[in-house]
């Protein structure tokens, strides 16, 4: 039984159905769990089918995803060297967040195939499949490989079900869907075990973690009439990897009066901007001002420095955004 009709396009299906071939997985700067779960399940499910499979795309997988099955297989690329018969970007909204390397597929590669989510996606691929209601690029990559009839191996399921599980916020987002659950069953019956996901997501902090969150918490500031809320951390303040692997713009998004939050991370001379929102605003559109993009609950952006520069031009798109709007009672929250 499958979780739902597919209804995958006719042109998304076509570059896969050849019994093999040489496919590239393109993944997104800062890849998170949505792009490698989906890359890493559709090239499976394509080296299951005799295909040769490279991965990788601007930045190496996280830490915290070090438990994803053949997450060894992906890694920075500092080149594309094809030929490939397929490119395949998921979760990619643009060619920017690429660093270039989709160009580089362009030349290597007969066809770019593009999937994603976001509803800003510049469709530059040569077959495009943007679905905005999808919750995770996992639930499309699920439907095509239901589509191919590809079998979901527990390697898969764990793959796409993080995917979800992460872009969902642990299924508690207002993305979620009937159908996202639909095929989270589906998936743990292939295989995937929520408690073990959960566990290597949630439950394996670094001994210094919680001190590195309690002095990052101390930092939260709100605003005078509560309705946003941010956090900033200056260059070199806590690791790296301690960031990444903590959702730490949830935390201001948690107050009770704040519609909009975000977090400012400076890097050398510029600072990465992350909005979520409760749903009265579209965070997308502010980190628009600023050249960014992402979906109307979660947004992203990077902007120049200094830190304190960056923290006043947000914070009064972010005021502009909110307008007179009253506190309302939170209706949406974000999905990424
Ligand atoms: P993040 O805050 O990095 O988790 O990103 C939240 C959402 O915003 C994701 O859907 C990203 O694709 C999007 N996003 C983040 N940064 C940018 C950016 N500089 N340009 C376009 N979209 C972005
Ligand atoms: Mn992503
Ligand atoms: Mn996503």
């Amino acid at each position: 039984m499958t979780a739902a009709p597919p209804s995958v396009p006719a042109d998304v299906l076509e570059p896969f159905r050849r019994a093999g071939g040489r496919a590239l997985m393109l993944g997104h700067v800062h890849p998170d769990a949505d792009v490698l779960g989906t890359l890493l399940a559709l090239g499976q499910a394509l080296e299951a089918r005799g295909w040769s499979v490279t991965y990788g795309g601007p930045h190496p997988a996280p830490g915290v995803l070090g438990f994803l099955p053949g997450i060894e297989r992906y890694g920075r690329l500092g080149e594309v060297v094809g030929p490939f018969d397929v490119a395949v970007t998921t979760d990619c909204p643009n060619p920017v967040r690429t660093e270039g390397l989709i160009e580089q597929a362009r030349r290597s590669a007969r066809t770019i195939v593009n999937i994603d989510h976001h509803p800003d996606n510049r469709r530059y691929g040569d077959v495009n499949w943007v679905d905005p209601s999808a919750a995770a690029t996992g639930e499309m990559v699920y439907d095509l490989l239901v589509a191919l009839g590809a079998p979901i191996s527990p390697a898969i399921a764990t793959n796409l079900f993080t995917a979800i599980h992460t872009d969902t916020g642990s299924f508690r987002y207002s993305n979620v869907t009937p159908k996202t659950f639909r095929i989270a069953a589906e998936l743990v019956a292939a295989g995937a075990q929520p408690a073990v996901v959960s566990e290597r997501l949630y439950e394996r902090r670094a001994s210094d973690a919680l001190r590195c969150l309690g002095e990052t918490l101390a930092r939260v500031r709100v605003s005078a009439d509560g309705r946003f809320a941010w956090l900033a951390l200056p260059a070199g303040a806590v690791p790296d990897a301690f960031v990444e692997s903590e959702e730490l713009v949830n935390y201001p998004r948690s107050i009770a009066s704040v519609r909009v939050a975000a977090l400012f991370r400076e890097e050398q001379d510029q600072v990465k901007v992350s909005l979520r929102g409760k749903g009265d605003v579209d965070v997308r559109e502010i980190a628009a001002r600023f050249d960014g993009g992402g979906h109307p609950n979660a947004a992203g952006c990077t902007v120049p420095g200094p830190l304190d520069r960056a923290i006043g031009d947000v914070l009064g798109a972010i005021e502009t955004a909110l307008g007179d709007a009253p506190v309302a009672l939170a209706s949406r929250t974000p999905g990424r």
